[in-house]
């Protein structure tokens, strides 16, 4: 995501949270896709939880049955049979990818196959033990609507699913007024709680969820503006290569480095040669153009990992090459001012009649107690060798002992 789509998003999240939709259980399609797909990972454990819970109580009160009625529990049992083998298939399936999809569907499935467990179950028995029975769906409630954390609109969804059993599981029993009066009661007042608790529970983490994103999204583009605020501090803004802030940097740490690794490291000076006269006779915006081109040249020649071709100031450029002994620095010098000179930039004042560079190379094994102004110096004082020369060439440092004094 480009910046400017980040800036959009930061956008409509804000609108999104400070107006309607950030108080609405429904986002906008990307949004919502989002939201989904976190609150199923977020509650995947709880449905599992919730699953086997269920599976547990179906199985431990089975004895019950055969305690309590002899009677009856050959067909409670194959209830609760068909009952579990439903949940453990459901469970299975949950522990699948693609359930994440429709875990509210598999929550509500599962719900209304523990609630219809309960009234059969329930009619099975005789009064007072089918009361407390079908009170057992409450623990059906709990489990869907807490434990396994439906959503508002699956919540309603469930909630109909229930009354609707309940209502033709009352008609087709012939149960009686006791039974359903208890039964709809426990179900009535176990939904008056749960659907305002679930509608609240999804509003708060609907708004987390918001806030998470527009947070996530300001933290990225804070970390992008940082990135371009290196940028602009680190680069020319005339010529887009390192500027001299970050090649003075760079030479330090560079020095260091080869310092301990004892390995040499060159640097070459480049100045244009008769700049002024560029300048006077073509202009200065022309004069910045061919600095580009010269830039674009020597950037060509930072080939490796650590090389860098810096503006040093100026019509002056450097190319540091860390790990390049001298002769190998003076072929690559002698390149750079042959590829200046093919690009064939015309310089009415130049005794070439095209644009030339001068370069010093100097190339050092970095010593303790020297520095790397030294390796500067030493190039800059090649580079001036270069110009006395006549330009358009390439002069190394060579050094030369100080001359013994003769003590008389
Ligand atoms: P030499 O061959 O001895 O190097 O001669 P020179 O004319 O290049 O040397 P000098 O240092 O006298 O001139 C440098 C010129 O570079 C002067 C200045 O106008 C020009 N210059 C420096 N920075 C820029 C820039 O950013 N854009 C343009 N167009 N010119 C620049
Ligand atoms: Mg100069
Ligand atoms: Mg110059």
């Amino acid at each position: 995501m480009n910046s400017l789509e980040r800036s959009q998003q930061l956008r409509d999240l804000h609108q999104a949270l400070t107006t309607r939709n950030g108080r609405s259980l429904k986002f906008p399609l990307d949004l919502e896709t989002g939201f989904q797909e976190s609150y199923a990972r977020r509650y995947h454990a709880h449905i599992q939880l919730a699953g086997l819970l269920g599976l547990i109580a179906l199985v431990a009160t089975a004895p019950w049955d055969y305690i309590l009625t002899p009677s009856i529990a050959v067909v409670t049992w194959k209830i609760r049979i068909v009952a579990s083998v439903l949940l453990m298939t459901s469970l299975a399936y949950s522990n699948l990818e693609q359930s994440l999809r429709h875990q509210q569907l598999l929550i509500t499935l599962n719900a209304t196959v523990c609630f219809m467990t309960v009234l059969l179950i329930s009619e099975c028995h005789q009064s007072p033990l089918r009361d407390y029975y079908a009170e057992g769906s409450i623990l059906v409630l709990i489990g869907a609507f807490v434990i396994s954390r439906l959503q508002y609109f699956w919540g309603k969804v469930t909630a109909t699913i229930m009354a609707v059993c309940l209502a033709l599981h009352l008609l087709m029993m012939h149960a009686d007024a006791e039974l359903a009066t208890i039964q709809v009661f426990v179900l009535t007042l176990g939904l008056l709680f749960a659907l305002p608790g679930t509608y609240l529970m999804e509003l708060s983490l609907r708004q987390n969820y918001l806030q998470s994103r527009l947070l996530n999204l300001e933290h990225k583009s804070l970390e992008d503006s940082r990135l371009q605020l290196d940028i602009l501090t680190s680069t020319d803004g005339l010529t887009h290569i390192a500027n001299r802030r970050s090649f003075d940097a760079a030479l330090e740490q560079e020095w260091n480095r080869q310092q301990r690794a004892e390995v040499p490291l060159s640097l070459m000076m480049l100045d244009v040669d008769h700049f002024k006269k560029y300048n006077d006779h073509y202009g200065h915006l022309q004069g910045d153009e061919c600095l580009r081109k010269i830039a674009r040249a020597l950037a060509g020649f930072a080939r490796r990992p650590g090389d860098l071709a810096a503006r040093y100031g100026g019509e002056e450029f450097v190319l540091m090459l860390p790990g390049i002994r001298q002769d190998d620095a003076e072929e690559l010098a002698r390149q750079v001012v042959e590829t200046v000179a093919n690009l064939d930039l015309p310089h009415a004042g130049s005794s070439w009649q095209k644009v030339t560079v001068s370069l010093g190379v100097a190339s050092m094994i970095p010593i303790p107690g020297a520095g790397p102004d030294q390796l500067i110096l030493r190039a800059d004082d090649a580079l001036y060798q270069a110009k006395g020369a006549g330009r358009n060439r390439v002069c190394a440092y060579h050094y030369t002992a100080p001359p013994e004094s003769s003590g008389g």
